[in-house]
């Protein structure tokens, strides 16, 4: 927990966040400017900054990330159309919130690779 991070906030429940999954280490939520129309972030209960940090004692929680956003595509309905996952990885990536976490987009054609 740090006490200045939006996110280790979300995971208190001291900031509002729209909660779709939470198991034990993880949760997720809508995010609050969606850039498609199914635009879910999911994050580690624990604060971890970026992939940057991960350390090899992290792999089952990374895992635990790609799981839900497994569970979570298949129950927003974007799971047969398809969806992208994405970490930012700091400034030039845009990551501008320093708690790791996996963008789950989709619900339209997205751009690009
Ligand atoms: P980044 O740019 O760091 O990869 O992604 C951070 C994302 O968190 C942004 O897309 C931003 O809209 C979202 N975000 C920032 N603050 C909040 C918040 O307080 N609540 C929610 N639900 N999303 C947030
Ligand atoms: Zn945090």
């Amino acid at each position: 927990m740090i006490e200045d991070c939006i996110f280790c906030k979300i995971v208190k429940g001291e900031a509002p966040s729209s909660i779709v999954y939470e198991d034990e280490r993880i949760i997720a939520f809508k995010n609050i400017k969606p850039v498609v129309p199914v635009h879910i972030l999911i994050i580690p209960k624990e604060h971890i900054p970026s992939v940057d940090h991960l350390e090899n004692k992290d792999g089952e929680l990374l895992g635990g990330l790609f799981l839900a956003a497994q569970k979570i595509a298949k129950e927003q309905g974007v799971a047969e159309r398809g969806y992208r996952l994405v970490f930012n990885v700091g400034r030039d990536a845009g990551q501008t919130v320093d708690h790791l976490h996996l963008h789950l987009l989709g619900g339209t054609k997205l751009p690009f690779a």
